[in-house]
């Protein structure tokens, strides 16, 4: 209809060039996805229009008779989706979901135990530059020397610091977190358990990722990246009375009115991951993900936990030449875009990072099969061979030029290069 072109030329042309760098990039950020038009037609409707605060048959205002029809729906499907006797679509995002939760069941100064960012965890788990790390003591988990989470590590910290609530869930870990035994944990010293299944949510639906929904307390997720759907986030509960307190906790206790053009599009994305070619689809998704890390295993680079049993993996460029800052600079330059990401025990800063991230969902929704995938790894693993040469010849010139006291480091040296 090109109303926003004749009104906004501006932003009109900006968000094209976005589409041409969507259709004509290789996304591999792992938190990333395609929402189908139908997803986009319901986000972009006239119901960004309505205000209904409050819950379906219990609003603050008028006129909401079929808001209520489009929450209902959308907490039935979502619900079915993951067996869950109660859920609530109204979160923003993911962020805003995990907020809720504390909010609903922690004071301030209570304990959290949660996954370290490094070694995987969110900023939302705990971390010192999140809202989450200011109000409540938290302590982190990490990962084995096989990049697999340490449950003997888990216990013994639980026991030790006695936390309110144990969090289970991460943005960068590929292998299967053990629900189950998480809860035993959490029993042991009587805490609330929290699934943030932001990353698996999609995996879980078709049964190729385990679905914390019989174990934990809350499972939050957000709906944009395995499953398919719009930006937001969603919580999870078998219990009638957690139920409540969420529901409290998120109206009126941290957003005001939902946003319903987003509550239909999620309703959307619930029934296209409830159809048979979703299934389809995650199938690919973690086939490529596990082609994928055995060739760039392969071609000589180390990804933590030697592999991948979901549709990411985190490739750990400690023993090379180059730093992930570097990676995801270069890459992007040829037209692929991953993000930079810490690996477990990083000792470069969370801006520079020692590790890659790389997803393979977007890719799937894109239609590359297989044989696109296997030149996708190739193509990344030679942009990395690449850098690691540049960057050799760069650190032997300095070494020649240079007393060893004046010699770069390496992330110096990519400074230096201006990349
Ligand atoms: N939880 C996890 C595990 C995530 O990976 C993310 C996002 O990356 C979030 C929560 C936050 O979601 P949002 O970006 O929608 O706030």
């Amino acid at each position: 209809n090109n109303f926003l072109e004749k009104k906004d030329p501006e932003i009109s042309s900006i968000i094209f060039q976005e589409r041409n760098r969507q259709e004509y990039s290789i996304e591999l950020i792992a938190s990333e996805n395609v929402a189908s038009a139908a997803v986009m037609e319901a986000a972009g409707s006239i119901l960004t229009n309505k205000y209904a605060e409050g819950y379906s048959g219990k609003r603050y205002y008028g006129g909401c008779e079929f808001i209520d029809k489009i929450e209902d729906l959308a907490i039935e499907r979502v619900k079915k989706l993951f067996g869950a006797k109660y859920a609530n679509v109204q979160p923003h995002s993911g962020s805003q979901a995990n907020q809720t939760v504390f909010m609903a069941t922690l004071q301030p100064g209570d304990k959290i135990l949660s996954m370290s960012l490094n070694c995987g965890g969110h900023l939302t788990h705990g971390h010192i530059a999140n809202q989450s790390g200011k109000w409540f003591k938290v302590k982190h988990y990490g990962v084995d020397d096989n990049g697999l989470i340490n449950f003997d590590e888990v216990q013994k910290l639980a026991l030790e610091f006695k936390p309110k609530m144990i969090i289970a869930g991460a943005s960068a870990y590929s292998r299967k977190i053990d629900f189950v035994h998480f809860r035993e944990i959490a029993n042991s010293v009587n805490a609330y358990l929290l699934a943030d299944i932001a990353h698996y949510a999609g995996l879980i639906v078709t049964e190729n990722y385990p679905n914390p929904m019989p174990h934990a307390h809350f499972v939050t997720s957000t709906t944009h990246k395995t499953l398919r759907g719009p930006r937001g986030g969603i919580i999870l509960t078998n219990d009638q009375d957690l139920a409540k307190k969420i529901d409290t906790a998120l109206f009126p206790g941290i957003q005001g009115g939902p946003l319903m053009h987003i509550i239909a599009a999620k309703a959307v994305a619930f029934y296209e991951a409830m159809q048979p070619n979703f299934k389809k689809y995650i199938d690919n998704v973690v086939q490529a993900a596990k082609k994928m890390s055995e060739i760039i295993q392969k071609r000589g680079y180390k990804i933590v936990s030697h592999g991948t049993d979901s549709h990411l993996m985190i490739v750990n460029l400690q023993n090379t030449e180059i730093t992930g800052l570097l990676a995801e600079k270069v890459l992007d330059i040829f037209g692929i875009t991953c993000n930079k990401n810490s690996v477990p025990h990083d000792r470069a800063g969370p801006t520079i990072t020692s590790g890659l991230r790389i997803g393979s969902p977007t890719m799937i929704s894109r239609k590359f099969d297989l044989q696109s995938i296997e030149i996708v790894s190739h193509m990344i693993c030679d942009v990395l061979d690449l850098c690691q040469n540049i960057i050799k010849v760069v650190i032997s010139k300095s070494n020649n030029i240079f007393s060893s006291s004046e010699r770069l480091t390496k992330s110096e040296i990519e400074i230096q290069l201006e990349i």
